[in-house]
């Protein structure tokens, strides 16, 4: 569950409309260009636990 994963970062889509989602998805790409994966999972886990916060 917590092992990063190349493949796994891209789980969480972002939020359409989202100004934070955008920013972190676009964290995360550049992460991905770079191949930082290790920052690009802890993107997409601010993803996942923001997510949470649309639905609240
Ligand atoms: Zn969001």
């Amino acid at each position: 569950m917590e092992l990063p994963c190349p493949y796994e970062d891209l789980i969480p889509d972002p939020v359409p409309g989202c100004p934070k989602c955008a920013e972190l998805d676009a964290t995360r790409y550049k992460a991905r260009k770079r191949r930082e994966f290790a920052v690009a999972v802890v993107a997409s886990q601010q993803i996942r636990h923001h997510e949470q916060g649309h639905h609240a």
